[in-house]
C-alpha cells in the first residue's frame, strides 16, 4: 500500500467504526473494534483502552489487541507511576520512543503479560472535560510515531469516549429499572404488614407473625442489594480478579463448614470427592469460593428432606473442573435456557423456596472472568449438576 492508499484505508475505518457507534449497543465490540483500528492505522504491535476508575485512583484493562480477558481482569495500573496515570492526570497526550528510558513507565505489567513496551502513544478520552480512560499503542513496526499517528489515535480516543459515554448511561438507566422493580414486591409485603400492625383489632398471635414477615422481607432485601451490587460491579468490568495458587480441598471445606448448618436444616447431608493429591489451582480464591458457595446453597435449597449434595473436582490436561451435583427438585427443560438470567427464577420453586435470581448470574459473570465455563446438566424431578470449567494458565 502506498502513503496514499494508507490514508485511504485510515478513512474507511474511521467511518465504519462511526457508524457501528450509531448502531451497536455492545461496548466491548464498539471498543475491540477500535483498538483493531488503532493498532493497524499506527502500524503498531498492540493497542488497549483502560478506563479509569475514580474511586480506586487506578485504570484497569477493559479491551486489548493482545490480552486475553482472564489477564485483563488480574491488571491494574496504578495512576501514580504509570505513564497511563500520567496522561490522566495531565490531560495529554504522550509520545514515547523509547519506555525503558522513561522514568513514568509501569514495568511491573510486563511481568503478567509477557509483552514488553518498547515505544508508546497514548491519548486521554474525554468526556464532558473528564478523563475517563486513555487509549494507548504501544511498540510502532518501522520508526518513530508521527504527527498523523497521533491525529488519527485521537480521532479513535474521541469515538470511544463516545461509544463508553452512551454505553454507561444505558446500563445504568437498564439497571436502576431492573432493581426497582424487583424492590416492589417486598416493599409491598412490608407495607401491608406495617398497616396490619397498626390496626387494634390483631390478636398478639397474628402480630407476631405479621412482625416476622417483616423481618424476613428485609433480609430478602438485604440480600437482594448486596447481590444486586455485587453483580453490577462485576457486570461492569471494574471488579479486578487477584490469580493466586490455593488448595482447592481447603477452600472447599471452608465452604462445607459454613453451609453444614443450613444443610442439617433440610436434613441433607454434604460429600466431597476430591483426589487425595489434586494439585494446586490458580485463581481468584474468594470469587471461586462465591460461585462455590452459591451452587452450594443452590443444590442444599432446592432439593428435598434426605437429599443428597456431592462436590466433585477433576481435571483434565488443560482445564480443572468443580461439579456440584444433588438429587433434588432439578429443573424444567424450557426453563434451562434462562437460568443464568438476572432475576430469572423457575416458577416451581418461586414462593416455595428465597432467593433473588442473582446467584447463577454472579457465578457465570465470575467464571467467565476467568476464561471459563459453567453448564447444567439436570432431569426435572431427578436433581441437577452445575459444572464450572476453569482453563489452566500456560506460564
Ligand atoms: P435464586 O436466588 O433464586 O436461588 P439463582 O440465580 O441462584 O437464584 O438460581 C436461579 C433459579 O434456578 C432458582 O430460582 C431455581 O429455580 C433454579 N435452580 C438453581 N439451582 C438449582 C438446583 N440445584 N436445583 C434446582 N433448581 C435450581
Amino acid at each position: 500500500m502506498n502513503e496514499n492508499e494508507k490514508r485511504l484505508e485510515g478513512y474507511r475505518r474511521l467511518i465504519d467504526i462511526a457508524r457501528d457507534l450509531a448502531s451497536t449497543l455492545d461496548l466491548d465490540i464498539l471498543l475491540n473494534h477500535i483498538v483493531s483500528a488503532a493498532s493497524d492505522l499506527t502500524e503498531t504491535e498492540a493497542a488497549s483502552i483502560l478506563l479509569y476508575d475514580d474511586a480506586a485512583r487506578q485504570l484497569y484493562f477493559q479491551v486489548a489487541t493482545n490480552l486475553d480477558q482472564p489477564t485483563m481482569r488480574g491488571l491494574v495500573v496504578p495512576l501514580e507511576g504509570s505513564i497511563a496515570g500520567w496522561i490522566v492526570i495531565n490531560h495529554k497526550s504522550a509520545r514515547i520512543p523509547n519506555a525503558r528510558g522513561d522514568p513514568r513507565h509501569f514495568s511491573n505489567i510486563e511481568k503478567q503479560t509477557h509483552v514488553t513496551t518498547k515505544s508508546l502513544l497514548g491519548v486521554p478520552l474525554i468526556n464532558k472535560d473528564k478523563v475517563v480512560g486513555v487509549l494507548e499503542v504501544i511498540n510502532k513496526q518501522v520508526g518513530n510515531f508521527s504527527d498523523e499517528d497521533e491525529d488519527l489515535l485521537k480521532v479513535l480516543g474521541a469515538q470511544a469516549a463516545v461509544a463508553i459515554e452512551n454505553a454507561r448511561l444505558f446500563h445504568q438507566s437498564d439497571l436502576v429499572a431492573e432493581f426497582i422493580h424487583e424492590l416492589r414486591t417486598p416493599l409491598a409485603s412490608i407495607g401491608t404488614a406495617t398497616y396490619l400492625l397498626l390496626r387494634p383489632e390483631m390478636s398478639e398471635e397474628q402480630r407476631q407473625s405479621t412482625i416476622r414477615n417483616i423481618h424476613h422481607e428485609t433480609l430478602r432485601l438485604n440480600t437482594l442489594a448486596s447481590s444486586f451490587l455485587d453483580l453490577a460491579r462485576l457486570e461492569s468490568g471494574r471488579v479486578q480478579f487477584s490469580l493466586t495458587c490455593f488448595d482447592l480441598a481447603c477452600m472447599l471445606d471452608e465452604c462445607i463448614e459454613i453451609i453444614k448448618s443450613t444443610a442439617e436444616e433440610c436434613s441433607v447431608t454434604l460429600e466431597l470427592e476430591i483426589p487425595p493429591d489434586f494439585p494446586q489451582v490458580e485463581a481468584d480464591r474468594d470469587k471461586i469460593k462465591q460461585v462455590a458457595l452459591n451452587l452450594l446453597s443452590n443444590a442444599i435449597k432446592y432439593n428435598y428432606p434426605h437429599g443428597k449434595v456431592v462436590i466433585i473436582a477433576g481435571q483434565e490436561e488443560n482445564e480443572w473442573t468443580l461439579a456440584f451435583r444433588d438429587n433434588g427438585m432439578g429443573i424444567p427443560v424450557k426453563a434451562i435456557p434462562h437460568l443464568f438470567q438476572k432475576f430469572y427464577r423457575v416458577q416451581a420453586s418461586e414462593g416455595k423456596v428465597a432467593g433473588a435470581g442473582l446467584g447463577l448470574s454472579i457465578c457465570k459473570e465470575i467464571v467467565s472472568g476467568h476464561g471459563g465455563t459453567i453448564e447444567v446438566n439436570t432431569k426435572y424431578g431427578k436433581g441437577a449438576t452445575f459444572t464450572i470449567h476453569i482453563p489452566k494458565h500456560k506460564n
